[in-house]
This record gives C-alpha cells, sequence and structure tokens, in this order.
C-alpha cells in the first residue's frame, strides 16, 4: 500500500487508521471524502518540532489553508502551535469562526480588492503578504484611514524553476505572482515600503512551487532570498527579521513518484545552509516561516465513490463510471494529475482490470485516472481514491448542480462528520 496507515481488514475490506471505508461509504453515502486525522497531526507535528529543533525563535510553520479548509481543521493547527496562510477572505472568515487568532493569520493572493485589504485589516489579521506595488500603496493608504500599521511582507518571484508540472510552479520570472528580482522591481518596491507610515515591513516570501522532492529548490531560493536580503540592508540599512519559503514539499500519489521526503533531514539541510550563508553575507540570520499545505493533509485523505456502471468496449477501452468525478476532484482535468485507486470492498483480490476511470459530469475530460488497473467491479461496488486529502475538497464544485460530498474524520476508530453533504435546498439557497 502507498501509505502504512492503509490496510486490509479481515473483511477483505479498505482501512483507513482501522476503519472500514466501506462501512463509512454505507454510513455517510458517496461520494464521500474520509480523513485521518492522526495523519495530519502527525504531519503537523513534524513541521513545528522540526523548526523548533533547527530554526530561530519566532520561525513558525503556517498550514496552507487552500490545500483544504474547514472549521475543524482550525482547532487542530492552534493546539498545535501553527499559524495559517489564508488566500481569501473566505479563509480568513472559516479560520476566525473556528477561534483561530487572527494575529496567526498570513494573508497572501496576488489581487486582493481593496474590501479584502479593509477586512483583514478589521479582523487584525497579523501579516499581510503583499503582491505588487499597486497593493503596497492602497494598504499603506487604508491601514492609515484607520490608524493601524500592518505588518506585512513582499512578496518576490526568485527565478527558481523547481522542475514540477507547469501548472503548479509559481517561482519563475514570469510567474504572475509577486514581485521580480532581477528587473530590480523588488528592491525598487522594498524601499518604498520602508518609507510608508502605515505598514511595518517584516521581511521577504517566496514559494517556487508545488509537489518537491528533494531540499534543492528550497536551498536555491533561499540563497536568492538572502543575497536579496543581503543587497537591501546595502542598499537602505534594512535588516529584515523574517524570511517565509512558502509551500511545495511533495507527496506519494503513486507507487513510480519518489520516496516520501524525510521533512527533518530537509529542514535541517536548509538550516545549515541558511546559517551558513548569513554569516558569509553579513546579514542577521532571519526567522524563518514555511506554508505546507498538501504534505499536511494530502495522504491522509481518501476519497469514496460507489460504481454505477462498468461499460466495455471491446478493442477499445472500459470504464468504470461513478458517482462523482471532476467536481469532487478536478486535479486530472486541470493538468492530469495521477492517483491510485482500489476496490474497497474487494481490497484482497488481485487488480487486474485495466479501465479508465471516469466520472458523472456532462464532460469528456470528467476522467478522475487514466490506465488504472483495478479489481474488476460491478454496480454497487465502492472504489476508493488514495492521497486526496490536499486540493480535492478545496476545489469541488457544483458543475451539473451536484452537491459537495460530506467530509468525515476518523480517529482512534471513531468516526466524526467535519463538513455534510450539500442538500438540494443548499444548492438553490443564493438563488433569487
Ligand atoms: C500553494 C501555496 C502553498 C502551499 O503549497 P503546498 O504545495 O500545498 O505545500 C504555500 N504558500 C503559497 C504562497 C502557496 O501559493
Amino acid at each position: 500500500m502507498l501509505y502504512n496507515h492503509l490496510s486490509i481488514n479481515e473483511q477483505g475490506h479498505l482501512a483507513l487508521a482501522g476503519v472500514d471505508t466501506v462501512e463509512m461509504a454505507e454510513k455517510y453515502g458517496t461520494p464521500l471524502y474520509l480523513l485521518d486525522e492522526m495523519q495530519i497531526r502527525t504531519k503537523c507535528w513534524t513541521y513545528v518540532q522540526s523548526m523548533r529543533k533547527h530554526f530561530p525563535v519566532g520561525s513558525t510553520a503556517l498550514y496552507a489553508g487552500k490545500a483544504l479548509c474547514f472549521k475543524q481543521m482550525y482547532p487542530i493547527l492552534k493546539q498545535l502551535g501553527m499559524g495559517a496562510d489564508v488566500v481569501s477572505t473566505g479563509e480568513i472568515h472559516t479560520a476566525l469562526e473556528a477561534g483561530f487568532p487572527a494575529s496567526m493569520l498570513v494573508f497572501h493572493g496576488n489581487a486582493k480588492t481593496d474590501d479584502d485589504l479593509r477586512y483583514a485589516l478589521d479582523k487584525r489579521v497579523g501579516w499581510i503578504v503583499v503582491d505588487n506595488p499597486e497593493e503596497l500603496e492602497r494598504l499603506n493608504e487604508l491601514a492609515g484611514e484607520k490608524r493601524a500599521c500592518q505588518k506585512i511582507m513582499l512578496r518576490l518571484t526568485p527565478g527558481i524553476d523547481p522542475h514540477t508540472f507547469e501548472a503548479v510552479s509559481t517561482g519563475k520570472v514570469d510567474s504572475k505572482f509577486g514581485l521580480v528580482i532581477e528587473t530590480g522591481q523588488a528592491l525598487e518596491v522594498t524601499g518604498r515600503a520602508l518609507e510608508m507610515k502605515n505598514v511595518e515591513l517584516m521581511g521577504f516570501h517566496c514559494h517556487v512551487g508545488s509537489q518537491i522532492f528533494d531540499s534543492k529548490p528550497f536551498l536555491d531560493a533561499a540563497g536568492v532570498m538572502l543575497s536579496f536580503m543581503a543587497e537591501a540592508k546595502q542598499k537602505y540599512g534594512y535588516n529584515a527579521q523574517v524570511l517565509n519559503l512558502g509551500g511545495g514539499i511533495g507527496v506519494r500519489y503513486v507507487e513510480s513518484d519518489p520516496e516520501e521526503i524525510d521533512i527533518d533531514k530537509v529542514l535541517s539541510e536548509l538550516s545549515n545552509y541558511i546559517t551558513n550563508q548569513c554569516w558569509r553575507m553579513k546579514i542577521f540570520s532571519p526567522a524563518i516561516f514555511l506554508e505546507p499545505g498538501r504534505s499536511i493533509v494530502a495522504d491522509a485523505g481518501v476519497t469514496m465513490y460507489t460504481v454505477q456502471s462498468v461499460k466495455q468496449i471491446p478493442g477499445y477501452k472500459d470504464y468504470v463510471i461513478v458517482d462523482g468525478g471532476m467536481t469532487d476532484n478536478p486535479r486530472y482535468a486541470l493538468y492530469g494529475a495521477k492517483y491510485t485507486a482500489i476496490v474497497a470492498n474487494k481490497a484482497d483480490r488481485p487488480a487486474d482490470f485495466p479501465c479508465t476511470l471516469a466520472g458523472r459530469c456532462c464532460e469528456s475530460g470528467d476522467v478522475i485516472g487514466e490506465n488504472i488497473a483495478l479489481t474488476r467491479p460491478e454496480r454497487g461496488d465502492k472504489v476508493a481514491v488514495l492521497t486526496t486529502g490536499a486540493y480535492n475538497y478545496s476545489m469541488a464544485s457544483n458543475y451539473n448542480r451536484f452537491g459537495r460530498p460530506a467530509v468525515v474524520m476518523v480517529c482512534q476508530g471513531e468516526d466524526r462528520l467535519v463538513v455534510r453533504r450539500e442538500t438540494l435546498e443548499d444548492l438553490t439557497r443564493c438563488d433569487v
């Protein structure tokens, strides 16, 4: 099995953290997102402990809520001493409703509106990561109107290509995110921020991309960012207190993916590299922020479906068609992401039926995976798709007016509903 919290029980059913996934599918209906709470807590704790061990005081792990966001995530983060990265007023609202402290929120976005900025200021969000010069000017004015001084960081594009999919690579020079170092824009905007009265520049942010399986892109990014900090110090006498290196640590979706990465080892390497570079460049060693999203929640998740039809087209291909699809997992349709699937109620039988796992939406591209080997299923069987904790529920839509599935957390043999399934009434709630 891809992960060791997955197993096959005495009934031959797939179990997640010891809980029978078929029983869960029957109890809550399908499609259904299942999450192993212990797996999430363990991942959070790995980041928190490693960061305490390797980085200076003030360093913080921020969970990137865009990977998976609902109220009950936030008490877990709060309890384990993590902050959170938020990218919309919706995510801020969710965190605050769950009792998460605003001071531990870091607000991102490359197109924050005036309303977004006012909302963040009113709610006293701890940090705003400014993406562009227009946002900086406007934030300074709005903070001035409220007689506030907002802590900010500037998002920079370090020009690093982490060799992942184009769609999830964000640190290259031609990215739509952030201020470009190479053209001098970043240094100029830094100078402007330092003159302003209603923002306090705390440091710099970058995020090179996603699905990274080794330390190199992080070391490269840290190197570029530290050189930039040395330049800012030389030009303006400014010592940045914080360096935020974003998220991006990879997870395994299929057996052919690289080995799972040892987070503690990568952070230890990063810490040594940063300490040496700071010494060499004669700058203060900054506190480090990291923003893991996928690596916290992806492998905790399993999506359950019920097979509706097995369509065989002799000489062409065979489809297994389920009661979900791109509405609950758009990642194959978006960028060809690969997944591992199992017939959960026949998990002890050989997977010798190559097929395309397709959904119920009115789009030919509504596929969860191609060339997947399953045990030959029949109508009513339960299919489990693994590693769906990140960017599945958070990307779910109501296309074709399907309601979004429920989310259930399992922990120590118990299950609890954390997001209820959307009803037909929910689907017309906003219609007038
Ligand atoms: C997406 C994103 C993250 C999280 O990335 P993961 O690959 O899920 O770890 C963190 N920070 C920023 C700014 C992001 O855009």
